[in-house]
């Protein structure tokens, strides 16, 4: 059988705030049974591995460590390959700080290579005004992701984007954003679980970045319409997922899934395999 494997985000896919969405559970706990390789793929920078590990646990969703994958972890790693060894400023929360230390770098307050910005309860106009200036004389901006809110129990709060945006407009400079759907983010992932591009099958509620991100890798992508995207806002994107389903426990036995519904008719493909197959194919 075919190997594949499933890149999927959280909020509004498995869980809206903390409550569980009926049926993703059972899916998991099925991937879990089945081998099948996945990787929960977040541009929640606040909270560590371990944190969104417990969450899940609590959910019933026996998941380890090694199945979360977040814009902090993506940005920390992108910025230890890019920079080694560097200093940033950091606008955000324990997830974001764990992640750069953890790559080997240290968190400054003055003169740093980066100023870094994720999502957080803790900023205020003294914090941006700080980075304003360091980001004028010479730090590069780095965004852990452009989201510009998140829904909340109660509403709506600003997202990691509008930060971003703020110091973008002051400083005149652009930022370099790192979490879904930068490819950046969506490759790691994909490489993290050994999948070829054919293989991998987004999951994801939200048109700008699960499925924008997966379109533009070429991994297949599936739309579940438990969170940000109704069915009626497919028609303003010039772009669109493969398959659409009302939750993802409509996928039913994700083994069969990917039988089924992915490995058919899924030619695209960059890797030394796929080429590989090609030439016995034409030989
Ligand atoms: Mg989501």
């Amino acid at each position: 059988m075919m190997r594949n494997g499933f890149l999927i985000d959280m909020d509004g896919v498995i869980y809206r705030g903390s409550q569980l969405i009926p049926g993703a559970d059972r899916f998991i706990n099925a991937l879990l049974a089945q081998e099948i390789p996945f990787l929960f793929l977040t541009n929640n920078s606040q909270r560590t591995r371990r944190d969104v590990t417990t969450k899940l646990q609590r959910m019933g969703i026996e998941v380890e460590e090694r199945h979360i994958f977040t814009c902090a972890m993506a940005t920390a790693r992108f910025l230890a390959k890019h920079k080694p060894g560097g200093t940033a400023y950091v606008i955000g929360e324990g997830g974001l700080l764990q992640a750069l230390h953890h790559n080997g770098y240290s968190i400054v307050d003055h003169a740093p290579d980066f100023v870094v910005v994720g999502e957080g309860r803790t900023i205020t106009l003294d914090t941006l005004e700080h980075a304003v200036n360091m980001i004028l004389g010479g730090a590069k901006l780095i965004a852990t992701n452009m989201d510009p809110n998140c829904p909340t129990k109660t509403g709506t709060r600003p997202g990691c984007g509008a930060t971003v945006s703020y110091l973008e407009t002051v400083t005149g400079r652009k930022a370099f954003s790192v979490g879904k759907p930068s490819p950046i983010m969506m490759r790691a992932a994909r490489k993290e679980l050994m999948l070829t591009t054919s293989q991998t099958v987004m999951v994801g509620d939200t048109m700008e970045t699960d499925i924008l991100g997966g379109v533009q890798m070429g991994y297949r992508t599936v739309l579940t319409l438990t969170g940000s995207t109704k069915r009626e806002d497919l028609d303003k994107y010039a772009f669109g997922p493969d398959v659409v389903v009302e939750s993802v426990a409509e996928l039913g036995d994700p083994g069969n899934f990917l039988e089924f519904k992915i490995s058919q008719g899924n030619k695209e493909d960059d890797t030394v395999n796929d080429l590989n197959a090609w030439r016995l194919a034409n030989a």
